[in-house]
């Protein structure tokens, strides 16, 4: 006999699970359905976890801000009584530092208009903080067999460091989406794993379920992409892929780790850092070690994967050179083991590195995907925004007409979602980058 549930979901990330809970808090019995055995095992167990608030746009940092009170307040977010096992926000506060000229602006006027606090520091006081840092720039960013890597530099960075005191990181991102599925399950959620999405069914372009790889039919009025690195794939089933003018598509991201220098332990001093000079950040990992990331410069090229299920998960020696001696410039005591050590995952990446966060030309089948490598910390808000989209247009409300607007309970923004819309024009403020 087919199931029937209120809404399905397809993805048990941060993204899909955050729906379930918005859901179930407005007393609907959504189904998440996932292909891997547990939640949070796709590309969200790879996150960094940075809890930041520096975007480009009003709408990122606002929906930022605004998804940092939850992890701050996690308990009192999933409900709970007490913080056993749940995951953690450890507050590093985050410091920015830039090229000479670069233009600051941005990021003060959106923080100046959402009352986020912020302090400007001189390259001294950075000094002073991460006495292991140099503050000379060696902007643009190269790679380490480009014969100007390791010249002299003969600039310094810009005169203005930017220190975010709130900011900080998840301690176990994959912890805390069980914790919202646990959450969720008591609303009257439902959690199917090792269950993968073959086919969106649909009659009158309207929705009518999913069946399984298994060939198990699951029926609901609604059914939300929330695949991750494989919502193009999924768009594709649903049959809307063409119809949408903001694409998305995947591309592999490396991450790798490192010992903390012998003079400065990250473990009790660390801070993450966001290096545009380098177009690098770093953060604290457990066992006092460093994870080091990139912000893809231009010297180094896009890894775009064209099938989500089939890419190289190890670490490339290229890559790792590339990323961990850059950051050895701004740590020149750094220590660089013999072996590469870290991983490599996916992003979902749209056009313009801003989200999607829609309804689509399919009636019933709603969009939460695009999340460019830089939504792990929305997931609170993202499953707002959708909950409200989904509830207003399966009540005939034209969301395309007219967006739902949602009132941010911690900042007061009043955020426009059509600003998520898959018809958008592209946002010509975005960073273009993971930095959405
Ligand atoms: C290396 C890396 C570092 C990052 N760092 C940060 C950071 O510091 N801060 C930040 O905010 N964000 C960061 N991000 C981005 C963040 O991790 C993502 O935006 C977020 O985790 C995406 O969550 P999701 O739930 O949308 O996708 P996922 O976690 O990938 O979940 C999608 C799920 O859909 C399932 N699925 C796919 N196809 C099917 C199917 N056919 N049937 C059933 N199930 C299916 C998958 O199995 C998967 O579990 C980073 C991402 C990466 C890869």
């Amino acid at each position: 006999m087919t199931k029937h549930y209120d809404q399905i979901i397809i993805g048990a990330g941060i993204t899909g699970a955050s729906i379930a809970f918005e859901l179930s808090k407005k007393g609907y019995k959504p189904l998440v359905v996932d292909k891997l055995p547990a939640a949070g095992l796709g590309s969200t167990s790879s996150t960094c976890a940075i809890i930041r608030t520096h975007y480009s746009t009003l709408e990122g940092t606002a929906v930022a801000y605004e998804s940092s009170f939850y992890w701050k307040n996690w308990a009192a977010y999933l409900n709970k009584k007490n913080s056993k096992n749940l995951a953690r926000f450890i507050q590093t506060g985050a410091v920015v530092l830039n090229k000479k000229d670069f233009d600051w602006s941005k990021y003060i006027k959106h923080h100046d208009a959402l009352k986020i606090p912020y302090e400007i520091w001189t390259p001294d006081q950075l000094l002073k903080r991460m006495p292991h840092f140099v503050d000379d720039s060696f902007f643009p960013p190269k790679r380490p067999d480009d014969p100007g890597f390791f010249n002299p530099p003969v600039e310094k960075i810009s005169p203005v460091v930017l220190f975010f005191p709130n900011n900080g990181y998840i301690n176990d991102p994959q912890l805390s989406v069980e914790n919202i599925q646990q959450a969720s399950e008591v609303n009257g959620a439902t959690f199917m794993f090792d269950s993968e999405v073959a086919e969106i069914r649909k009659h009158a372009n309207r929705v009518d379920g999913i069946t399984l790889k298994s060939g198990q039919a699951l029926d609901a009025p609604v059914v939300v992409n929330a695949s991750g690195p494989h919502s193009f794939v999924i768009n594709r089933l649903a049959g809307i892929d063409k119809k949408m003018k903001i694409k998305t598509r995947a591309l592999r991201h490396e991450v790798h780790f490192v010992p903390s220098p012998e003079r400065f332990s990250y473990e009790d001093e660390g801070i993450t850092v966001g290096d545009g000079d380098l177009a690098g950040y770093h953060r604290p990992e457990v066992g006092n070690i460093i994870l080091v990331g990139s912000e893809d410069p231009d010297c180094d090229k896009l890894d775009w994967v064209d099938d989500p299920d089939h890419f190289n998960r190890t670490v490339t020696n290229a890559q790792w050179r590339a990323q961990v001696y850059r950051l050895a410039l701004r740590i020149p005591d750094l220590p660089i083991p013999n072996r590469p050590k870290g991983f490599a995952d996916l992003y979902d990446v749209s056009d313009d590195w801003i989200p999607i966060y829609d309804k689509s030309d399919l009636d019933g089948f709603y969009l939460a995907i695009g999340t460019s490598g830089n939504q792990y910390k929305n997931g609170p808000v993202i499953g707002q925004i959708m909950a409200r989209i989904i509830e207003a247009c399966e009540n005939g409300h034209d969301h395309d007409l007219e967006p739902v607007t949602i009132g941010l309970k911690h900042t007061g923004f009043n955020l426009n979602t059509g600003f998520f819309s898959r018809n958008r024009d592209i946002v010509g403020d975005s960073s273009f980058s993971v930095l959405g």
